[in-house]
């Protein structure tokens, strides 16, 4: 759908949320955090302040065209290339997607906004909230999450115990686990603390299944993230897709384009997001899947990811 849409993308299949329409709020990396296993780079500073980042109106004309098309989706999903939370509009966003269509509206969220009472409010609307909880203390949150100095892990999982008691819709909690960050058993047991008191409706466990591009966030091996799901409790089930595509990326349209461009030079998800006028989330699967099949490399260079043709 490429520059037809500048906001939405898809809809895609979703191993969470099946036929997922994603709906982007923000500017590439507006985040609270800077987690080690993000795919969008490390070289935006964090930010706490709510805003209008990108026009709800113009989002919303949007969804109006696509649905008049015929849009065939299990869920609009808000998240995108930073932290939906911080967009000031979400909760007008949500009442005027009520308006228009009864699909099902989810939002994909790192939570450490959950602890205010307007992000609370805002989220509270969505049919499906996806939180995540990486880690059980203040000193495993620093070391994979990177967030703002302003946040307080306490105060973060706090806000997460909180959301849940007032939320009536489906919480699915996700922890992302790195190998040798959150892996030992002191972080388990810590996570599992908190996963008792949040009660999320499904605990939904997850690790790099790519090559990694920061080499602290090395996946954990298949057995040991089941492993580690039985000990988080009965509701919580692996997501991570170990499962490789077979079919070549460069089969693909944006993936053929990709290759191409970094045949010729090195490029960050941003330049080939405008070079090619492209979505970053399309951008970011294509670099996946390109990945996956050993036919990119990626380097970090002063905080911002390059990728090159090999
Ligand atoms: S919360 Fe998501 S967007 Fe933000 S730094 Fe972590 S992985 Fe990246």
């Amino acid at each position: 759908m490429g520059a037809k849409y500048k906001y939405l993308f898809g809809p895609v299949p979703s191993r969470r949320l099946g036929r997922s329409l994603g709906v982007d709020l923000l500017p590439l990396k507006t985040c609270t955090q800077n987690c080690i296993y993000c795919q969008l780079g490390k070289d935006a500073p964090q930010v706490l302040e709510r805003g209008e980042y990108v026009p709800i109106g113009i989002i919303v004309d949007e969804l109006k065209l696509i649905i008049s098309e015929g849009l065939d989706a299990d869920f609009i999903t808000i998240s995108g290339s930073g932290e939906p939370t911080l967009h000031a509009g979400l909760g007008k966003l949500i009442d005027e997607i009520r308006t228009i269509t009864q699909i099902q509206v989810a939002i994909i969220t790192n939570g450490t906004l959950l602890s205010r009472p307007d992000v609370r409010k805002d989220c509270g609307k969505a049919d499906v909230v996806l939180p995540s909880l990486d880690a059980g203390s203040p000193e495993v949150f620093a070391k994979i999450n990177f967030p703002h100095e302003g946040l307080d892990f306490y105060t973060f999982a706090e806000g997460l115990v909180q959301f849940r008691r007032q939320y009536k819709g489906q919480m699915w909690l996700e922890v992302f686990f790195c190998e040798g960050i959150n892996t030992d058993e002191q972080s388990i047991q810590d996570l599992k603390q908190w996963i008792d008191k949040i009660r999320p409706d499904k605990v939904q466990v997850n690790t790099s299944v790519r090559p990694v591009v920061h080499p602290e966030a090395a996946r954990v091996e298949s057995d040991k993230l089941e492993e580690i799901a039985r000990k988080l409790g009965s509701n919580a089930e692996v997501i991570a897709d170990y499962h490789k595509e077979t079919k070549s990326p460069t089969e693909r349209p944006d993936s053929a384009a990709i290759l191409e461009t970094l045949k010729r030079r090195p490029c960050s998800l941003n330049d080939l997001c405008r070079g090619l006028g492209m979505h970053p989330m399309a951008v970011e699967k294509a670099l996946a899947e390109l990945r996956d099949a050993g036919q990119i490399d990626c380097q970090e260079k002063n905080g911002t990811f390059y990728f090159t043709a090999k």
